[in-house]
């Protein structure tokens, strides 16, 4: 047994225990728990509809979409495998990817313990994730992040929520564009709470309260879903000019259509954000990726919790352990994991981005926030944790709002 073989078993096995009831479909080879039975068929440049189709032939039945953003590529269902190699090989083809499984990074182990899931508004308590970061010293300035674009690549938000509703100021259901963004599993929700839950006298405050959120569905019910489908949704996020994208999931699958789907954004001047994964060993995608703020988890002691990944990739720490949020429908839930993470970082990154930029950050001096001078700056003013410098736990440390706007 090989180390990546080992690592994809301990990632089923935290999986398994962390994320519940997954229907485990097969395992292909080097995708471990992330296998699925689609294939992502990139074409090259200029490709036309017409050409794609005779192109497919026969396997135009296994067909289940056609990507029609800025990935040229159809997706395929239960195609054969000789066929699939056949078509790999096709000069009008470029590539063809596994359109792996990505989840949702959030623990559940507060959810199994019942009862704190559906908690009812109370008067408005500061989560202590948002007080740690201190996102409401910002607020004080006058900066709550208005008018910050924020999409949340999830399981949805819960678009009635009457702690989230009125900064929800656009939707997108990627698994099925006729249908609603409504969160109809509560991860979602959670994490939007953490980047924009409203300033008002019930429930939680965010810790970018006045910022446009957009409720971006690439996850099911269950909690996982299609990375044809993220890609779909960061593609949207461009089209809509957004200017921070959270991606609280992950797979352990480093899959190229997925890179340059985040260099696309990137590209677009848009700041991302993601979930470094629960596993315990290395960081997900797309956390990994240089061009993403990778963030792992903390908590109240400031001590990076056991389960959470860890790694040269990991950019930032943020509070991930107990934490009180909105859920679905009009509920309050309290959970865990690298998922709660990043959308601390989010809700710092769209504050920051709120304030002027200066010369002194502006490295290609042309007056605007860049995601990588963003990234730069929550890093120069994080709080160092573990070893002096940057390390592989905290990255260069506990992510703070208000020293990154001074
Ligand atoms: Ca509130
Ligand atoms: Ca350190």
């Amino acid at each position: 047994m090989n180390y990546k073989t080992f690592g994809g078993l301990l990632a089923v096995l935290v999986l398994f225990t962390g994320v519940g009831a997954f229907a485990f479909v097969g395992v292909a080879q080097g995708e471990g728990e992330n296998a699925s039975n689609r294939k992502i068929v990139v074409f090259k440049e200029g490709v036309s509809d017409s050409e794609k189709d005779a192109v497919l032939g026969a396997l135009s039945q296994n067909r289940i979409k056609r990507l029609t953003r800025a990935l040229s590529a159809d997706v395929l269902e239960n195609a054969d495998a000789s066929k699939l190699g056949e078509l790999a090989k096709n000069p009008k083809v470029k590539r063809i990817d596994n359109d792996v499984i990505v989840y949702a990074l959030s623990r559940t182990e507060e959810l199994a313990k019942g009862g704190s899931q559906v908690g009812v508004a109370a008067a408005q308590v500061l989560p202590w994730g948002i007080d740690r970061i201190d996102a409401e010293l910002v607020w004080l300035t006058g900066n709550s992040a208005n008018p910050i674009k924020v999409g949340v690549i999830d399981t949805g938000i819960s678009l009635s929520h009457p702690d989230l509703a009125s900064n929800i100021k656009g939707s997108y259901n990627a698994i099925s564009t006729k249908r609603s963004a409504n969160d109809d599993n509560g991860h979602g929700s959670h994490v939007a709470g953490i980047v924009a839950a409203l300033n008002n006298t019930a429930g939680v405050v965010g810790g970018a309260p006045q910022a446009d959120l957009y409720a971006i569905k690439a996850l099911s019910a269950s909690g996982s879903g299609y990375l044809s489908d993220v890609i779909e949704s960061i593609d949207w996020a461009i089209f809509k000019k957004l200017n921070v994208i959270n991606m609280s999931l992950g797979t352990t699958a480093d899959v190229q259509s997925f890179h340059d789907a985040v260099i696309r954004a990137n590209n677009a001047g848009i700041t991302v954000v993601a979930a470094a994964g629960n596993s315990g060993g290395a960081v997900n995608y797309p956390g990994a990726y240089n061009e993403v703020i990778g963030v792992s988890a903390t908590d109240s002691t400031n001590t990076i919790a056991s389960w959470s990944s860890r790694g040269p990739e990991v950019d930032l720490a943020a509070p991930g352990v107990s934490i009180y949020s909105t859920y679905k429908g009009s509920g309050y839930a309290t959970l865990s994991g690298t998922s709660m993470a990043s959308p601390h970082v989010a809700a710092a990154a769209a504050l920051l981005m709120n304030r002027t930029i200066r010369p002194s950050e502006d490295a290609n001096t042309n007056g605007k926030w860049e995601p990588a001078e963003i990234k730069a700056r929550l890093q120069s003013t994080a709080t160092d944790l573990g070893a002096t410098g940057a390390d592989p736990l905290y990255g260069a440390g506990l992510v703070n709002a208000f020293a990154a706007v001074q």
